[in-house]
């Protein structure tokens, strides 16, 4: 028998997946299932991007590139960075990578030691604290309670800090919950975060999904002090319905991306070059798409929320960014007789066939997350589907 490293072990498998591989066989067997589940935006790839990919391939841009990214792709990051967020980086401060994800992995790989610590608020996104493990380190959770829009305060940063503490993740509009910090909010923190020194990790992967009269504010762009305090992570897979491509980048002390570059080499080689390409467009290119996929989210977020709440024993504070909903569903859990959310979420699976995912992977046990990536229609069914399931359960 094949024995495993010790740091698999210790993996929790994703409940997203499990969800995802139930409804995929309900569906193989016929049945009509409605997935919101879903991380990822429904639209296509922009045109204008997939363009620039076949193009750079029948130019012959098939082969590796540096490491941390092409030189011409970086420029264009650190041109959006100064246009959206008035964030001035030079290029040896970026680097590209496979997807958001892969950033925020090496990142981690290269600021940890065994034992070093990082805040997690919750309701947190899943992957969060599987890759600090990963890393040696060890996830601190703090609680960011509903009555306060999810978000933590600096008291209760402040309250969980200790001497082996390096990082704190703000990861603002968020993903469960769709909640963004203000300009206000995000000062306090970095405050406490200057005060103890300790690293600011600004996962903005939602920053262009932002509803009504929202705003994203990166906090690296409110002092000079908190831009050297913190790794700006963004990318491509959700502003620009580019998921697949897997192009991601992070912005912040040259030293730590320079880390971060080595280990790229050694471990990725590089992003994908056609998809360097492809980014290339969708950052120098026109940004109609974007926009016209921001108010596609924004009309079924305004609807949608609205029956959401009707339905017995749900309530959803109305989010602000990204695209999900992230209802309490306790109550309508003790309607129907579930001794669980997540047994809630199997009978809604297999009986009125809509996928969600339970909280309890985003650290939340009382909730659950619903992706609005879907169409109106679907989102309409859906809900119908659910309020019946509930009300028949009475
Ligand atoms: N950060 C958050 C909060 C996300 O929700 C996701 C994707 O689900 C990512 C990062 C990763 O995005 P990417 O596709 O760029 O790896």
């Amino acid at each position: 028998k094949i024995q495993l490293a010790q740091r698999v072990n210790a993996l929790t498998p994703s409940t997203t997946l499990a969800i995802t591989a139930k409804a995929a066989s309900l569906r193989a067997a016929g049945h009509d299932v409605i997935g919101l589940g879903a991380g990822e935006p429904d639209f296509n790839t922009p045109q204008n991007i997939i363009d620039a990919a076949v193009r750079s391939m029948n130019e012959g841009h098939t082969k590796y590139t540096p490491a941390s990214g092409l030189l011409t792709l970086k420029k264009e990051i650190a041109a959006k960075l100064k246009k959206d967020q008035h964030l001035d980086y030079d290029t040896n401060q970026i680097i590209v990578t496979n997807g958001a994800k892969h950033g925020l992995f090496t990142l981690f790989q290269v600021i940890l030691d065994k034992g070093d610590e990082v805040i997690i608020p919750t309701p947190y996104w899943v992957s969060y604290p599987e890759q600090v493990k990963l890393a040696e380190g060890v996830p601190v959770f703090v609680e960011g309670y509903e009555s306060n829009e999810f978000k933590i305060t600096p008291e209760q940063l402040k309250g969980v800090i200790t001497s082996k503490t390096k990082a704190v993740i703000i990861n603002s509009p968020s993903n469960p919950t769709g909640m963004i910090y203000t300009e206000e909010e995000l000062k306090e923190i970095g405050n406490v975060c200057l005060e103890h020194n300790i690293l600011i990790i600004s996962d903005e992967i939602y920053e262009k999904l932002v509803y009504g009269d929202s705003k994203h504010v990166s906090i690296a762009s409110l002092s000079p002090a908190l831009k050297e305090a913190t790794i700006v992570i963004n990318g491509v897979s959700k502003s620009h319905s580019m998921t697949g491509w897997r192009i991601g980048y992070a912005a912040g002390n040259k030293e730590i991306i320079t880390a971060m570059a080595n280990l790229a080499s050694h471990s990725t080689s590089n992003p994908t070059t056609p998809s360097q390409y492809a980014t290339i467009e969708a950052y120098a290119g026109p940004k109609d798409s974007v926009e016209e996929m921001r108010q596609a989210f924004n009309k079924r977020l305004d609807i949608i929320h609205e029956k959401l709440n009707k339905i017995p024993g749900f309530s959803c504070i109305k989010p602000k960014g990204a695209f999900y909903f992230f209802p309490n569903v306790k109550k309508a859990v003790e309607l129907t007789g579930y001794a669980t959310v997540d047994e809630f979420v199997a009978g809604l699976l297999e009986e009125a066939l809509v996928a969600v995912v339970p909280g309890s992977g985003f650290g939340a046990d009382n909730y659950i997350r619903l992706s609005y990536a879907t169409s109106l229609e679907k989102l309409e069914e859906a809900v119908k589907r659910m309020e019946q399931f509930v009300e028949k359960k009475m």
